[in-house]
């Protein structure tokens, strides 16, 4: 050890922090001495015999006391033995020259921890002072031990975090006040288990699996997890858990350190839901009802279907809250919400938009028109009054409605274009809605009156069926009529088919309508059965929507049993478009249809998409083309050929084949020529009233039969 490393030893780190007591008589060696060591350590006193070196220490308490022996006054040994008294740990470093050999031994009996040879050599010195405080810095590190240990135990019981400690073998050594509050377990109840009886079992094994993973690589897991308090109770707590390992590398210990944080996960769900809800209504509001409009309509324009938002303001709800109150006005406001969500169907979206502002979004509209239907709906479902603390109020809405894509592309704009038009219902009187778009209201509205006018229609007995005779081409003979329905309106005339049974269809009212065709048919065949022309078969049109009633042959059966009907004189027209598509369930009715016995024929046979091999399994008795074939079949030759190629499929598949439309003696020829089976046409006869078809029976009408 070169001197100056030595120096460097004792002399910067070691002292640092001691407090020193040097006694010494002579003054120069005191003072350079002094000097020396007052530099290298926290502070020195020094004094110039022991009675004052012994009063010193009482002052100061120094860790070290190096002294001189021989003192006037008091010497170092008689000091020493005080000071040993006093504290017996406090180290004494005597300085002593070579030869006094009796003093040394007198020095060790007082006690005396080091001593340096005369004349002193500071190296030597700071050793014996470095090694004599070694009891003062173990004395010093037990104490600050003492008080971290006394920090940690403080920390671990105040801690508001749950900490438990588990040994290698994962069971409880201990664990904290917090521990219990949380989880309910006293720490007594614990000890020497193993955690998993705080399991949830809302975590996989895969969970565990990667917590322990990652416990066994990297010494720490932290996350989420889902605890079952002793109670019962789940809630979640972020857990933190660390891997403490012994001086060998082993593990000895997990500390797990937990939060509950039930409350700031309701705390943050709460937060998410404010900022989407309104509290009131619960429904959604403005934001949410902004971003879930956007996403519909970025949906509905990728599938090209039209939606509707209906913009609902309440009227005069201003006179209710001043009347009545801010309260009763928010029950209404919950009640108006709750009613909303009744008359609307699940996968509309409604929100309040604030005040009493309600907006209704129709994604599954179908025809736009249909919106109209669910506005007036909305407004029926006002006419109840609500019943608020005991009262019974009515109150009436307002409705806007806007269509994406007419009229507007975004959120925005489809709502700005709802309040006008909202405003618009509110100067028409209230109580009413109106659509952004004035066609919209014209047509709406005609379409309403036509469906009104309908109920209307079959209560009063406005409709009436026509009958079209069909003939035979071989024999002329009257062999049967197809029943043609018409509404005689009272203001509006005569109205054909076409413009009611489309709409009719859409509104579900074809049911009860077509119920009645076919009853009036088969009662008015039946008269002529009776009337002596029972060979008569009457045809009547199935529109797709009785098709697929699930009691249509009941309703069938009904009709000609209340008639006295034979079903074989019955025969209905299916268009070929209906029993072209789906066409696997469309023959099972077929066969139902088929099994009462009456007769079933193709209507309007060309015009669809017929699939050869379901015209092979259909049970159909009859094909009829359609007459848009028959109407250019003398002058365009592909006509000619498209019937001509029908006549031959019917007769092939054993089928009888009627051709309808026949206006003229030249299609006549033609079919007769192509061996066509029958014919209905104006050539013949237009449809007429049951009163003017028994006219032509009577007359004993007979088709003029092309000659060959
Ligand atoms: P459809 O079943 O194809 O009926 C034939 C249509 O052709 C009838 O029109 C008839 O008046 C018309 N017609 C008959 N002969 C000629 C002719 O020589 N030239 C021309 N240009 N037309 C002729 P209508 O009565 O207007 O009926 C139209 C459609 O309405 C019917 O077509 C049928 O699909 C439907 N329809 C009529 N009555 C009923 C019904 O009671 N129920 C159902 N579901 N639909 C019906
Ligand atoms: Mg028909
Ligand atoms: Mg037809």
């Amino acid at each position: 050890m070169t001197e100056e490393n030595a120096t460097h030893k004792y002399d910067v780190a070691s002292l640092k922090g001691l407090t020193l007591l040097y006694v010494e008589d002579d003054d120069d060696i005191r003072e350079e001495l002094a000097r020396y060591l007052r530099r290298r350590s926290g502070n020195l006193w020094t004094a110039v015999n022991g009675q004052e070196g012994l009063e010193l220490f009482r002052q100061h308490r120094p860790d070290v006391v190096v002294t001189d022996i021989m003192m006037p006054v008091m010497d170092g040994l008689r000091m020493a033995v005080e000071i040993k008294a006093i504290d017996y740990d406090t180290p004494v470093v005597v300085t002593t020259a070579f030869n006094d050999y009796d003093l040394l031994l007198k020095a060790i009996d007082a006690g005396i921890d080091k001593y340096v040879l005369k004349p002193i050599d500071v190296e030597s010195l700071l050793e014996a002072i470095y090694k004599a405080a070694q009891i003062v810095f173990q004395r010093r590190e037990i104490v600050s031990r003492d008080e971290k240990l006394h920090l940690a135990a403080t920390v671990f019981e105040a801690s508001s975090e749950g900490i438990m400690i588990t040994d290698a073998g994962n069971n409880i050594v201990t664990a904290n006040r917090a521990f219990t509050e949380i989880t309910g377990y006293a720490e007594e109840e614990v000890r020497g288990k193993n955690p998993s009886l705080l399991n949830s079992g809302r975590q996989e094994r895969e969970f565990y699996h990667a917590m322990w993973e990652s416990l066994n690589r990297h010494g720490h897991w932290q996350g989420e997890i889902w605890n079952r308090r002793k109670n019962g109770e789940l809630y979640p707590e972020w857990l933190v858990i660390n891997v403490v390992r012994n001086g060998g590398g082993e593990i000895s210990h997990y500390i797990a350190v937990f939060s509950d944080i039930s409350q700031r996960k309701y705390d943050e769900e709460r937060i998410a839901y404010l900022a989407h809800y309104d509290p009131l209504t619960d429904l959604p509001n403005r934001v949410l009802f902004q971003d879930q409009l956007g996403r519909l309509l970025a949906s509905s324009q990728r599938q090209e279907k039209p939606v509707a938002i209906l913009l609902l303001d309440l009227d005069r709800f201003k006179n209710v809250n001043e009347s009545l109150g801010h309260v009763f006005g928010d029950q209404l406001l919950q009640q108006v919400a709750q009613r909303l969500r009744s008359v609307v169907s699940e996968e509309d979206l409604v929100a309040r938009l604030g005040g009493d502002e309600y907006v209704v979004v129709l994604s599954d509209l179908g025809e736009a028109q249909n919106a109209a239907l669910v506005a007036q709906k909305i407004l029926d479902g006002f006419a109840s009054p609500f019943s608020v603390d005991a009262q019974e109020i009515s109150i009436t809405a307002s409705i806007g409605a806007s269509l994406y894509p007419d009229d507007g592309d975004s959120p925005d704009a489809l709502l700005k274009n709802a309040e006008s038009a909202m405003y618009g219902a509110k100067q028409s009187g209230r109580n009413s809605y109106r659509f952004y778009t004035q066609s919209m209201n014209a047509s709406v509205l005609s379409l309403l009156k036509m469906e009104n006018a309908m109920h209307h229609a079959l209560e009063r007995g406005e409709f009436r069926l026509h009958y079209q005779p069909q003939a035979d081409i071989v024999t002329g003979r009257i062999i049967g009529m197809e029943a043609l329905i018409r509404w005689q309106h009272p203001e509006r005339g005569m109205v054909p088919p076409m413009e009611f049974i489309p709409l009719a269809e859409e509104s579900g009212f074809i049911i009860p309508i077509g119920e009645w065709v076919l009853r009036e048919a088969c009662r008015q065949t039946k008269l002529w059965h009776d009337a002596g022309y029972s060979d008569l078969c009457v045809a009547v049109n199935l529109s797709a929507v009785q098709f697929k009633q699930s009691n249509l042959t009941d309703v069938i059966q009904g009709a000609a049993e209340a008639a006295g009907l034979d079903l074989r004189c019955l025969e209905l027209e299916l268009t070929e478009s209906l029993v072209m598509h789906n066409a696997e369930d469309v023959i099972k009715t077929l066969q139902q249809l088929k099994s009462l016995n009456l007769q079933l024929s193709i209507d309007d046979f060309g015009t669809g998409y017929s699939s050869m091999s379901y015209l092979k399994r259909f049970p159909v008795d009859k094909l009829k083309i359609d007459k848009s074939f028959i109407r250019d079949i003398s002058d365009d030759p592909a006509d000619l050929a498209i019937s001509q190629a029908i006549i031959a499929l019917g007769h092939s598949l054993g089928l009888r084949v009627i051709a309808e439309g026949v206006e003229t003696a030249a299609q006549l020829a033609l079919l007769h020529a192509n061996r066509c089976d029958e014919i209905q046409g104006y050539y013949f006869s237009k449809p007429v009233e049951a009163a003017a078809f028994t006219k032509l029976l009577e007359e004993g009408r007979t088709l003029d039969i092309p000659k060959d």
